[in-house]
């Protein structure tokens, strides 16, 4: 039995629960600050929790704390077709970013039971904790976990700047589920996202087709020095582990713009240190960066820069550097196939679009590693994200979840 083709998500009954969720972890205005395990995202998750099971949908929380929400079919042996994204959110993030695509998942199951039609294979809805890595270093880590990247021990063992760990705060919150022996086989992997970044927006098209990510490579960086007095300690003998951070980070940076003609991207993200005080000269310091680009060679090269740039930092400020955690994503990680279905889903609708390459890190990158894997990106304006002024209209995100539902059922239904 198929659905009508004139079938189409509900965008009025989707805003809903948009703006239900813009009230949860507010930060700047018209922004959300929702960090991972924080009591905000622990309501946005019991808020979640309960519409699936108003949607009649079983939930199961994994021992990470991704939520998973399950909707029958009529061959329940065959593995899941599933939709996710994530509820958490950056520092200063806004109210689309993860958050549409959970959401919009949400709505592809409403619009089903609203049509009364039930796919062959089960539907699951699913939002990975900590997307962000805002408050725990390194991003996409309960999508990493399912996906084998990173081990449970590890990934319970991240900790933010309070020295609280995931473990802990997935227990304080009461998301720390059964934990599982090999991640269970699924048929396919469906994110809907935003673009987060300028062109859909600037081009006027409706739907993009992701078929791949820029080539990512980040790295956490730790010098050490020796504290001294900033005063008559001589220039020759200081170890200063600050200065030591501070020139990778402005030597990443200054790479960033001599790749920028090509579209290459890198960033200098943070740096921390201790004591960090007047009158005293820092013996450690933390710095985190990452480089990026469309071209993988590229994109090593970029790799190969910051790496060097690390050691000559640390031999400048006759400092020692350790690379703490290093992690590397991207390239042409989708399923043909699935990219495929979701093109030719969206040119069916009618809907203007074109292929591009994700700039951003996403779970569906790791989810890739384990099952075919698509994503639909919807425009934002201006590309304007991680920051409180990100924003969509309903007529932005329509389309996309219009391929969502569609291609969904493709893949759920043959
Ligand atoms: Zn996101």
């Amino acid at each position: 039995m198929s659905l009508p083709t004139s079938a189409r998500i509900d965008i009025e009954r989707f805003w809903t629960t948009i703006e239900r969720s813009a009230e949860i972890g507010t930060g700047r205005p018209g922004g959300l600050s929702r960090l991972a395990l924080s009591d905000a995202d622990k309501q946005m998750r019991d808020v979640f929790v309960g519409w699936c099971k108003e949607a009649g949908l079983a939930v199961r929380v994994d021992a990470i704390g991704n939520i998973f929400a399950r909707r029958s079919g009529l061959d329940d042996s065959l593995p899941p077709v599933v939709m996710g994204s994530h509820l958490d959110t950056q520092f200063n993030g806004g109210r689309f970013d993860g958050i549409a695509g959970v959401l919009g998942g949400l709505e592809v199951i409403r619009t089903l039971d609203a049509l009364g039609h039930r796919t062959r294979r089960p539907l699951e809805l699913v939002n990975w904790t900590n997307e962000e890595g805002g408050r725990f270093s390194p991003p996409m880590v309960g999508s990493g976990c399912f996906a084998g990247v990173y081990t449970l021990d590890w990934a319970r063992s991240r900790s933010d700047d309070d020295g609280k760990s995931m473990g802990e705060e997935l227990e304080r919150i009461g998301y720390a589920g059964e934990a599982q022996a090999a991640p269970p086989p699924l048929d396919a992997y469906f994110e809907f996202h935003i673009e987060q970044g300028p062109i859909l927006d600037r081009e006027g098209v409706q739907v993009g087709v992701v078929t791949g990510g820029y080539a990512s490579t980040g790295m956490i960086v730790e010098f050490r020095g020796e504290t001294a007095h900033t005063g008559p300690w001589p220039m020759e003998k200081r170890r200063n582990a600050l200065a030591a951070g501070a020139r990778l980070l402005t030597a990443v940076d200054d790479l960033g713009w001599q790749f920028a003609g090509s579209g290459g991207k890198a960033t200098a993200a943070r740096l921390v240190a201790w004591p960090n005080k007047a009158g005293i000269i820092s013996d450690w310091a933390q710095a985190t960066c990452d480089v990026r680009h469309a071209d993988p060679e590229a994109a090593a090269v970029m790799a190969e820069r910051m790496l060097r740039a690390a050691h000559e930092a640390a031999a400048r400020a006759n400092c020692s550097a350790e690379i703490l955690d290093a992690w590397r994503w991207g390239g042409k990680v989708f399923d043909e196939a699935m990219v495929g279905l979701v093109r030719e889903t969206a040119a069916g609708l009618g809907y203007s679009t074109r292929d591009i390459l994700s700039q951003a890190g996403h779970d569906a990158y790791f989810l890739a590693r384990h099952t075919p894997s698509a994503m639909i990106f919807a425009p934002c304006k201006g590309g304007i994200t991680h920051n409180n002024n990100e924003l969509c209209t309903r007529e932005d995100l329509e389309p996309g979840l219009n391929v969502l539902l569609r291609a969904v059922l493709t893949r759920a239904d043959r």
